[in-house]
């Protein structure tokens, strides 16, 4: 069965082909600057390299239509017909309370998500665009959306409140809801089978550290806590995020520096994280670099970052009453060793006893224990795969 994966942003639209039966990535690729000058399409049918096109793409209607044009193409296609395409799977950020699993996309699903808009709304109303393009062009063609929201919908009210008065969360559905569920749900369920013990009883922590970082607590499978809120705003510093802090502070920086609310909200969201702290960049390639080069605030950045991972690590394994396993992903985690250093340095009061020497050798991009064989606690880089996992479900609840 062929799902077509789509992760559609407000400009830009990422696609993969994906085989669920074989597990294959038959094409991947990326709209970008979508109803802006400059539009481009990149195309990656699988073992046949890599093709650019720059041709104008008014929205996202334009876009999919040239992403199937380039998918079914004599020369470079990967399909012979659109009508090979079985199943669309759209990644949707924000699903509330209501979705607590992947649904079939219909016109009632499509009023819930612009229900929930004002919880995410840079998110959803871009999510929805790739959505009606596609059921534009591929009328026929069953639709699935997988929330990044519903696998922390197992956490309990204790863990998903606020101290806000009640009603806050009643009327106005300011609750914890925890984002990179995908994600989080992937690579958990990866090191469950690495983990010789009953699934009921373990105890995983997940660190998805990206661009944008959360990091989650994992019981018997389900999520118990998260780091992310209400919005992906919460939890550890990132790269232009943020992160946790004294909401008090949100007025009196609208004072001190006359910010309205979309100045408050681009300072925290866009000016902040690491690029605020280093003043050098949001990437932490750049900012390994630089603290190599002996930039101090780089250095702080980097620090700060690891610092706070650690809090939550400690804080998940109180959460969980021990903890079996942690789990690093996404591009920081999966990449940047020294991050993966700092964090781990100081967690042998848990049981962690990490391989240093191979954490700074291993394999990039495939799945390996950081920890010693006698580790009480197993740490482990896993590529983490969104798309796969939405392939699947799509295939799941699709499938004849
Ligand atoms: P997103 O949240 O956008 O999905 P990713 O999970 O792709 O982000 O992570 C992107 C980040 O990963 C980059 O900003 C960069 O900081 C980091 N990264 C990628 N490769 C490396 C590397 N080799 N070393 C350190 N950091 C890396």
């Amino acid at each position: 069965m062929k799902v077509l994966v789509i992760n559609a942003g407000s400009s830009s639209l990422k696609y993969q082909l994906i085989d669920v039966d074989s597990g294959e990535v038959i094409a991947k690729g990326l709209c970008e600057r979508i109803g802006i000058d400059g539009s481009m399409l990149t195309y990656k049918p699988e073992g046949k390299g890599k093709f650019e096109f720059k041709k104008d793409m008014k929205d996202h209607t334009d876009a999919i239509r040239m992403v199937l044009d380039a998918l079914v193409d004599p020369e470079i296609g990967v399909v012979k017909s659109m009508d090979e395409i079985d199943a669309v799977g759209h990644r949707l950020v924000h699903g509330g309370e209501k979705f607590n699993k992947s649904v079939i996309i219909t016109d009632e699903l499509i009023k819930e998500m612009e229900v929930l808009t004002p919880l995410a709304p840079l998110h959803n109303p871009a999510n929805l665009m790739g959505v009606r393009a596609c059921q534009a062009i591929m009328p026929n063609t069953p639709m699935v959306g997988v929330f990044d929201t519903a696998f922390h919908q197992t956490m309990p009210p204790r863990a998903f409140l606020y101290g806000l008065p009640y009603e806050a969360y009643k009327e106005h559905m300011v609750r914890r809801y925890g984002f990179h569920g995908t994600s989080h749900m992937y690579v958990s369920q990866r090191a469950l089978t690495k983990l010789d013990m009953p699934k009921e009883d373990t105890r995983i922590i997940t660190c998805h550290l990206g661009n944008g970082s959360s990091i989650s607590a994992i019981k018997g499978g389900k999520c118990i806590d998260t780091s992310m809120g209400l919005t992906p705003l919460e939890g550890v510093p990132m790269g232009t995020r943020c992160g946790d802090m004294d909401p008090a502070i949100v007025t009196y920086l609208m004072e001190r520096l006359n910010l309205d609310k979309k100045g408050i909200d681009n300072y925290l969201n866009k000016k902040s994280g690491v690029l605020g702290i280093s003043g050098v960049s949001s990437d932490f390639r750049d900012l390994e670099e630089a603290a190599n080069n002996g930039n101090e605030r780089a250095q702080l950045a980097l620090d700060t970052f690891c610092y706070k991972v650690k809090k939550y690590i400690g804080a998940y394994a109180a959460a969980l009453g021990g903890v079996d396993a942690i789990v690093f992903t996404a591009g920081v985690g999966e990449n940047d060793r020294g991050v993966r250093e700092k964090v781990l340095t100081g967690l042998e009061y848990l049981g962690v006893d990490v391989d240093f020497e191979y954490n700074r050798t291993c394999p990039r991009g495939e799945e390996v224990e950081l920890s010693k064989a006698n580790s009480r606690v197993k740490v482990f880089v896993i590529p983490t795969d969104e798309e796969m996992m939405i392939a699947r479900d799509t295939a799941a609840l699709t499938a004849k």
